[in-house]
């Protein structure tokens, strides 16, 4: 058994961060969530594997290549020895990066001379054949992602997509090979190394082929992907004894309040807030209120406080597209920044007033709370819905924390979470 951690993991993004650590946490590796660039001094976790989530998806290469690069430098100090690059499994980015250069960043600071490139995720409907990304039926090029307003994704070939991303031209890993085991995936990968080749596209349509790409890259010190390419790695740590065999979505206990924020305005999240709105005291912050921000937070705080020690409260702002367009319309384009800070410093109201348990919907709002409460790192415990695992802060004071994308759950989500939590 090893002491510290064995996978430093790097996401794109930060749900893309819970949802692979998710993942790593079901085949048993302990795992725990970094918010942002790791600094200097951050104590190593106890876990088998660590995630920082980054934020680099959309922002200019160069600064995609220095965050990603800065957090490599962190995990290796943390005593990584495999490392994965964890993108979105439409392989999001632009012909100016990120997924190439960031890899390709990575190879070079690792000084390793190949890696596997794979976003399939068969559970989603996402599979690579001949090196082209299909969406469900559809090809990546004829899917909603070819409207996407930041990274349009029109060309299918992930293999050309790659090559325009990267110094040397990418190959392909096709899926007869992966058919055939990993023992030939590791006989091709030595064949295309051979040939000068960098970075290989591999083809995968079933968990079957992944679980077969994770055992073939043992010997890799670079692995990337969507979060599906990460489930064959475990049972490699695993068969080397590496791995201690316990509850891997184990969390520390805490006592104390539970509370429900809001922050997305997504159907899905609408509808999850009028479900517990039927059943628990809900205060909504209106946007259009905000012009005393310290006034808005004190009000929320002052009629929740009362209310805790009785059962959970629900905060929320999520509103109809008609009155967020509205808001947008009076307040201009930071409305939602404006939204975002005052939910957050509720969040750091609430739990000053002793809640220990915070659902928190929305990807933005949940990344300004977990700004906000300054959390340095997030142990991932049992899932709650696809994609949203209850967390445990590390720090202080000890707390657990669900946070949802808008549109994840199903419309009884929070009910379903605040009783998880009991
Ligand atoms: P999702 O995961 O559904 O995208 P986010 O939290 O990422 O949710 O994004 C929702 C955005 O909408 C946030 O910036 C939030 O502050 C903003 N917002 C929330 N409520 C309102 C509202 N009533 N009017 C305008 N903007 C809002």
């Amino acid at each position: 058994m090893m002491d510290g951690p064995l996978l430093g993991c790097i996401a794109d993004d930060f749900t893309g961060a819970t949802d692979l650590a998710s993942t790593l946490v079901a085949q048993g590796m302990r795992t725990v969530v970094l918010p942002g660039e790791p600094r200097a001094g951050l104590p190593v976790p106890q876990a088998d594997a660590l995630v920082v989530a980054l934020k680099s998806r959309s922002i200019p290469a160069a600064d995609a290549v220095a965050a990603s690069l800065a957090s490599l430098r962190w995990l290796r100090s943390a005593g990584c020895t495999q490392f994965f690059f964890k993108y979105c499994s439409t392989f999001d980015s632009t012909d100016a990066g990120n997924i190439g250069p960031v890899a390709e960043a990575l190879l070079d600071a690792l000084e390793a001379p190949f890696t596997l490139a794979c976003p399939a995720f068969p559970a989603n409907a996402r599979s690579v054949y001949r090196g082209y990304l299909f969406v469900g039926d559809k090809l990546l090029s004829e899917s909603g992602m070819r409207d996407h307003p930041l990274t349009p994704m029109t060309d299918p070939s992930l293999v050309r997509v790659l090559s325009r991303q990267m110094r040397t031209e990418a190959g392909l890993i096709g899926f007869e090979t992966v058919e055939r085991g990993a023992p030939a995936v590791v006989d091709a990968i030595l064949a295309l190394q051979g040939r000068g080749i960098r970075i290989a596209i591999a083809d995968a349509l079933s968990e079957r082929h992944l679980m077969t790409l994770g055992e073939a890259s043992a010997g890799l010190a670079l692995v990337t992907g969507g979060s599906g390419m990460a489930m064959g790695l475990p049972a490699n740590f695993r068969a080397r004894g590496w791995v201690p065999s316990m509850d891997s979505a184990a969390l520390p206990a805490v006592d104390g309040h539970c509370a429900v924020i809001a922050g997305s305005c997504s159907a899905m999240t609408r509808e999850q807030v009028a479900r517990l709105s039927a059943g628990v005291p809900a205060w909504f912050v209106d946007p259009l209120a905000l012009d005393d921000a310290e006034r808005a937070v004190a009000q929320a705080l002052d009629w929740a406080r009362p209310k805790l020690a009785a059962g959970p409260v629900l905060v929320y702002s999520s509103a109809s597209p008609e009155r967020v367009a509205e808001a947008r319309r009076l307040l201009g384009d930071d409305a939602g920044l404006r939204v975002e800070q005052v939910l957050a410093r509720i969040a750091c109201g609430l739990v000053d007033a002793g809640v220990r348990r915070l659902v928190v919907a929305g990807g933005e709002t949940s990344g300004a709370v977990v700004g906000a409460l300054g959390i340095p790192a997030l142990r991932i415990g049992p899932v709650i819905a696809p994609g949203v695992p209850w967390t445990a802060a590390e720090g202080s004071p000890p707390m657990w924390l669900a946070l949802k994308s808008g549109n994840f759950g199903d419309p009884d989500f929070f009910r379903t979470a605040l009783d998880f939590a009991g």
